[in-house]
């Protein structure tokens, strides 16, 4: 990587010029955490990345300021990274090449809530603000991070997935959600360019790299009030089948299952009072109307229910969000930090690969696992009954670092009996193996063509040579 530089004296003046001095970092603890986010994560990824510090971050609040810093940075050619709330695991939002951290988190308006449910929003508003307003007027958002209270909604579409609600909704990707992104190009007279529909993805997931996302309109759900579950068995086989069963019984509006092999419950200190030692976890958040019924079948399988609580508004805890998806890891590194993860999307022999992984690294490999659907079922959402189709179940393995080399062997292993795995441990778009990457490749190349955005996180544009 070339070598990091200060920001050139014309440059910090013009950068306080238009943001103002407070909002010009150049120094100091802010300047450091504003350059990180949550790739500690991963051990490896800590190593490459502890000593990344921007040059200067600068927070903007307007579009106008934004595109006035964006044309004064390309300027002089120096190197670009937008920032939400920094919730990242992969070192999205880490300043590769030194440059300018542009915090987005005050360029938060919500624009507009339509009748039909959409959001209108600018990208630092984050999720759990708009949020609340959405289901003050009846509506939800479709899929939501874990992270959702803090993260920003610019953040989730540029370097998130999914999660809460992809069981029905998909991930942020399936058709529909994401209804348009407008986009800031980083050339000396920036432009702005809006993406409907199919086009946006190119644009979505691509950390910052293909445009910096000035507005976004999302597609939400009618709003449920939601029942929030948790089943036990010390029977794996028998848990796995009957949430299983209940993930894919498409009479039960849901929008979160997942499954925790034990130990793991153990991890979720502020729940464990409600688990026993050696026994599976399962969590629902599922339709209060469907509550009684999942229960029911719950019983009748012989599994216990040991966690109801309903969903308030606003949210308070305990909210089993809170323990699921990425956040899973984060309670296992709370209660051992020796512990890191994998990213596996099981296939329709889910039971026999997870099985295939337990048995070749025993006491190594601790599972847990979120359903999600592919897209919705065409034609369900018509009749009223919105169904998730086709469901998957997917996880995020949790392992003891050892080594990398031991941490590739585990993943090798995965992708040989057919497993999809996604590496967290680079922070590079081409590590989760992204589908759309030669359309996200010619959009970085329209509209970055200095390639300032985010260097060095598409491998395939080189790192611009800071001058
Ligand atoms: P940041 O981390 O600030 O940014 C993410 C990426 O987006 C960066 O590359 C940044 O450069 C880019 N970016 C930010 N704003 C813009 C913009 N306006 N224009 C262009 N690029 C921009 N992710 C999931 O998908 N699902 C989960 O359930 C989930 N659970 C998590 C749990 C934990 C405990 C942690 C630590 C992470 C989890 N994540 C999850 C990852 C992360 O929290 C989410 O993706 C989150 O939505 C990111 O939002 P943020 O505002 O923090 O974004």
């Amino acid at each position: 990587m070339p070598p990091i530089a200060p920001l050139s004296p014309a440059l910090a003046r013009r950068l306080q010029e238009i943001v103002g001095p407070d909002n010009l970092i150049e120094n100091g603890d802010s300047l450091v955490s504003l350059s990180r986010d949550f790739y500690w994560y991963s051990p490896v990824l800590r190593r490459q990345l502890d000593e990344k510090v921007a040059a200067a971050a600068v927070r903007v609040s307007t579009l106008e300021e934004l595109q006035r810093t964006v044309a004064a940075c390309w300027r002089e050619k120096v190197p670009i990274v937008a920032r939400g709330s920094g919730t990242g695991n992969y070192g999205q939002a880490v300043p590769l090449c030194g440059g300018v951290v542009i915090d987005m988190s005050r360029f938060d308006r919500i624009l507009s809530l339509s009748s039909d449910g959409v959001v209108r929003a600018q990208p630092g508003a984050r999720m759990g603000t708009i949020e609340a307003e959405a289901r003050k007027a009846g509506w939800e958002f479709r899929c939501l991070p874990s992270t959702w209270v803090k993260s920003t909604l610019g953040g989730f579409i540029c370097g998130g997935f999914g999660g809460i609600g992809s069981i029905t909704w998909g991930p942020i990707a399936a058709s529909g959600n994401v209804k348009s992104v407008t986009v800031l190009s980083c050339e000396e007279n920036p432009r702005l360019l809006r993406f409907e529909e199919g086009d946006c993805r190119p644009a979505l997931h691509a950390y910052g790299t293909t445009g910096i996302l000035v507005e976004i309109e999302m597609r939400l759900a009618p709003r449920s009030d939601y029942a929030q579950l948790a089943f036990s068995s010390p029977r794996w086989d028998a848990l796995l089948d009957w949430t299983d069963d209940t993930a894919r019984n498409p009479a039960w509006h849901k929008r979160l299952v997942s499954q925790f092999e034990w130990p793991v419950p153990r991890f979720f200190k502020p729940l464990s009072r409600f688990f026993r030692e050696d026994a599976h976890v399962t969590f629902v958040l599922v339709e209060e109307a469907s509550a009684d019924a999942v229960i029911a079948s719950a019983v009748e399988a012989g599994i216990e229910e040991v966690f109801r609580s309903g969903l308030a508004d606003p949210a308070k805890a305990p909210l089993l969000t809170d323990y699921t998806w990425n956040h899973t890891t984060l309670w296992a590194m709370k209660a051992d930090p020796a512990y890191t993860y994998l990213q596996c999307g099981y296939g329709p022999d889910f039971r026999g690969q997870i099985e295939s992984l337990r048995r070749r690294f025993p006491r190594e490999i601790l599972i847990n696992l979120d359903w999600i659907a592919h897209q919705v079922k065409p034609g369900s959402e018509a009749s009223g009954r919105i169904v998730g189709d086709p469901i998957r179940v997917g996880g995020l393995p949790l392992v003891p670092f050892i080594s990398e080399p031991r941490l590739v062997e585990i993943m090798d292993y995965a992708a040989s009996i057919g497993i999809r795995v996604g590496n967290p441990h680079v922070f590079t778009l081409e590590g989760g193996g992204d589908p759309d990457l030669p359309a996200k490749s010619r959009l970085k190349a329209d509209l970055d063509p200095t390639g300032l955005l985010n260097p060095g996180k598409m491998a395939t544009h080189p790192v611009n040579p800071f001058r």
